[in-house]
Formats: C-alpha cells, sequence, structure tokens
C-alpha cells in the first residue's frame, strides 16, 4: 500500500461526465490498496470565466478581491468529485486549502505555500477515506484566501505529495506526457518518457505551462517522484499500465548519458519589453530603475544595458506582458529621478527558449540555433543564456515560426 496524490488539471474535470471519469479512475487506485489523495484544477474555462467577471467590474482588479473570487472554481472541483466518488460507494470527503490547512504567504495572486499541515488529512486517509483537496488556493497568515497564480494546482499537489511524504505524485491532463515542444504547436512534437529535473524546471519557467514551475521545484527540493499523464485514456485500463504511462521526472544521475544534446523549445508568447533610453552610466542606475520595479512586485525576466555613448545608456528589461501596465506606471514615476531621457515599450514579444542538459558537454547549440532564425529572416531582440538553456526574445508574429523551425533544425521529432 502506497499514499499517492493525484491532480487532475481543468480539462479533466470540464464536465460531469469527465468527472465520473475521474471518479472511476480514482475508485480503481483505491481499490488496488493505495491511499489517494486527489487535488482537482476548477472545471475548465472556470477560472477565466470567474476573472472576466472581476474585470467587467474594475479593469485592474484589486488582488484580495480577485483571490476571493478566482479560488471558488476549485471549491466546486473539489465537492463535484468527492459526491462522484460517494455515488459509486467509496468514502471520500473534500477541502477546501484553508481547511487542511495550507499556509501561504499574503502575495495574492501568486502566492507561496509556506507550510501544509498533515493531521486531518492524513487521519482521514488512515480511516480508508479518499481525501479531495482544492488545487490553486490557500490562507495567508491573517486568514485571507489566496491563489498560487496560473496553473497552481500544479503546485498545490506536489507540495501536498511531499508534505504528506507521498510515494509518487501523478499529474493527469490532457495530454500524455511532456512533448519536445507543446504539441498544440508542433504537430511533429515527440513524448519524452523521461525529463531531468533540471530540464523540465527550465522548460516550465521559460513557459512550458504543462506544469507550473513551482511545481518543478517542490518536486527537485522534495524529491517527489512525479509523473504526467493523459486523464483521457480508459479510465478502467490496467494499472500497472498506466502506472508506467506518461513522463517521468527523474533526477539527472538517474538519466543514462546518451542524452540528446537539446530535450525540448518552450516559448512564452506573454512578454513585453521596456527600454529606459538615455540614462547617466553610472553606479546605481540599475539599482533606481529595477528597484521600485522589484518594490511593486513584478518579476524582471531578461536585461541588458548598452555599451554607454558619451556617458549615456540605455536599459532594456522584460516583464511579462500582464505586468506591461503596471511596470511602465512605475517607470514614469521614477523616470526624472534616474535622469533618463524617455521610455519605450513593446507588449508584443515572446520568448523562444531550447533546453537541454547537453549543452554542458556540446559546443554549437546557439550558433544553429541563430542561423536557424536568421534563415527563416528573425530578428532577434534580445539573447539570454543558462548554462542549460539559451532564449531569444523576438516580435510575436514569428513565434510559432521559429519555434517549428528550431525543432526541425534540432532533429526533436526523431528519438
Ligand atoms: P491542465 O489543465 O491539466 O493543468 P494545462 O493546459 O495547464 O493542463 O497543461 C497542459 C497543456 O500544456 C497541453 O494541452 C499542451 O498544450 C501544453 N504544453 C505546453 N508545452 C508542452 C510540452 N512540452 N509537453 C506537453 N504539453 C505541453
Ligand atoms: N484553475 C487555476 C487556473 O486556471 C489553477 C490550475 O488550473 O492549475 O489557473
Ligand atoms: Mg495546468
Amino acid at each position: 500500500m502506497a499514499l499517492i496524490v493525484h491532480k487532475y488539471g481543468g480539462t479533466s474535470m470540464g464536465s460531469t461526465d469527465r468527472i465520473k471519469n475521474v471518479a472511476t479512475r480514482v475508485a480503481k487506485w483505491h481499490d488496488a490498496g493505495h491511499q489517494i489523495i486527489v487535488v482537482p484544477s476548477a472545471m475548465s474555462g472556470e477560472t477565466n470565466r470567474l476573472i472576466g467577471l472581476a474585470k467587467q467590474i474594475m479593469e485592474q482588479p484589486d488582488p484580495r478581491e480577485l483571490d476571493m473570487i478566482a479560488s471558488t472554481g476549485e471549491q466546486v472541483s473539489v465537492g463535484l468529485l468527492s459526491m462522484a466518488l460517494l455515488a459509486i460507494g467509496k468514502k471520500a470527503v473534500s477541502y477546501a486549502g484553508w481547511q487542511v490547512p495550507i499556509k501561504t504567504d499574503s502575495a495574492y495572486t501568486k502566492a507561496r505555500i509556506e507550510s501544509i499541515d498533515d493531521q486531518r488529512v492524513k487521519a482521514d486517509l488512515a480511516e480508508g477515506k479518499i481525501v479531495i483537496i482544492t488545487g490553486f488556493q490557500g490562507i495567508d497568515a491573517d486568514g485571507n484566501l489566496t491563489t498560487l497564480g496560473r496553473g497552481g494546482s500544479d503546485t498545490s499537489a506536489v507540495a501536498i505529495a511531499a508534505a504528506m511524504k507521498a510515494e509518487e505524485c501523478l499529474i493527469y491532463t490532457d495530454v500524455d506526457g511532456v512533448y519536445t515542444t507543446d504539441p498544440r504547436v508542433v504537430s511533429e512534437a515527440r513524448r519524452l518518457k523521461t525529463i531531468t529535473f533540471e530540464e523540465m524546471l527550465e522548460l516550465a519557467s521559460l513557459g512550458s505551462k504543462v506544469l507550473q514551475s513551482r511545481s518543478v521545484e517542490f518536486a527537485g527540493n522534495y524529491r517527489v517522484p512525479t509523473r504526467v499523464l493523459s486523464s483521457l485514456t480508459d479510465p478502467l485500463m490496467p494499472l500497472e499500465e498506466e502506472a508506467n504511462s506518461g513522463t517521468l521526472i527523474s533526477f539527472e544521475e538517474d538519466t543514462h548519458m546518451e542524452q540528446a544534446v537539446i530535450s525540448g523549445i518552450a516559448f512564452n508568447r506573454d512578454e513585453a519589453k521596456i527600454t529606459v533610453l538615455g540614462v547617466p552610466d553610472k553606479p546605481g542606475v540599475a539599482y533606481h530603475i529595477l528597484g521600485p520595479i522589484a518594490d511593486a512586485n513584478i518579476e524582471v525576466d531578461m536585461i541588458i544595458q548598452n555599451q554607454s555613448v558619451e556617458g549615456k545608456t540605455d536599459f532594456t528589461f522584460t516583464v511579462s506582458r500582464g505586468e506591461y501596465v503596471k511596470a511602465m506606471g512605475v517607470l514614469e514615476a521614477v523616470k526624472e529621478e534616474v535622469s533618463a531621457i524617455t521610455l519605450v515599450g513593446d507588449a508584443k514579444v515572446s520568448k523562444v527558449s531550447v533546453v537541454g542538459v547537453g549543452m554542458r558537454s556540446h559546443v554549437g547549440v546557439a550558433s544553429q540555433m541563430f542561423r536557424t532564425l536568421s534563415e527563416e529572416g528573425i530578428n532577434i531582440l534580445m539573447i539570454s543564456t543558462s548554462e542549460i538553456k539559451i532564449s531569444v526574445l523576438i516580435d510575436e508574429k514569428y513565434m510559432e515560426l521559429a519555434v517549428r523551425a528550431l525543432h526541425k533544425a534540432f532533429d526533436l521529432e526523431k528519438a
């Protein structure tokens, strides 16, 4: 007998029939003798609908109130799934995040999990109950509801698996694993049987939304064996077969050395670029520009500072598109203080990244990437690299073309 956490995403929970299928699958695992915790997302489209309602009232919704609204989708899901299990004769109980409790910091709309109490859940499991806990939501130290950012149910599931010391976390979704890139963009994308934590972390944080990046951080930090697999298969398929399907996130030392140089391509459509033009090139400028941005809780990604000309330089960085207006507002207020000539922005840029641990031992990845983009006539606006990834910022209208061309250039469709 093992304790296993199942996570089901929005499509998997998308209708009452799908929820009944989830109940059938979960019951199969429970009948096989396992203790099961299930972490569902809101039904597909529901979180968008809720955020849309909020925006009809307030264009830039108040973050605390937004979390109050957005967190409700998951509450409906846990209730429905619990009922679907009760209806087929299983013992089940649902909990909202605050009832567990799942404690977070107070960063509304992107809160971080700080602790998860295991007592109540463990007692239910010991009584033979299937425990269903809302994804995406938590509670802060003052009792306010919080949410973990879009796609946050993945993080809830892996964090719960870590806190409860589960043997495995199974992330059921609408694709049958992690692919070399989003199979919706490149039909030749290939499913990977395993991927290292490190690569998965890069892919997720660079935009592959198959897993929220914080979920991968939890999996790595707490060594939670995590697998991504399909919820759209026959829920009564043999358990052994299901347990070995999909993509296992593995530790690098477990994988053999014959790895491809590049494992995958990630992209993020929703980037924005801001340039502060003509700032004096002297100590403290980067701090005076980015300090207020950080104080406003806006995450900065790529940064470049140009060569100075006659003591003046241009400073460019990227933020996520959703924070572009806010970031421009912050900078308008500090423009004079940093003696900048002007601000220019472009909210129609995207980032494409190639990722692979093989880059450590192979040279020439960057030149092949740049050659491929140049052959397609795609202009590179910014570049950033780490040991295992190269990212470029390009005009959003070339994003899909770039992903397809790079997928082919690096032979990713071939095993
Ligand atoms: P869920 O609702 O189950 O959380 P998501 O929509 O958040 O599902 O994530 C699954 C989607 O991630 C897939 O439908 C696919 O389009 C997308 N995706 C992006 N990159 C990848 C990738 N490398 N491998 C698999 N799926 C990917
Ligand atoms: N329902 C939330 C969202 O749509 C969380 C999740 O699906 O993981 O972002
Ligand atoms: Mg998701």
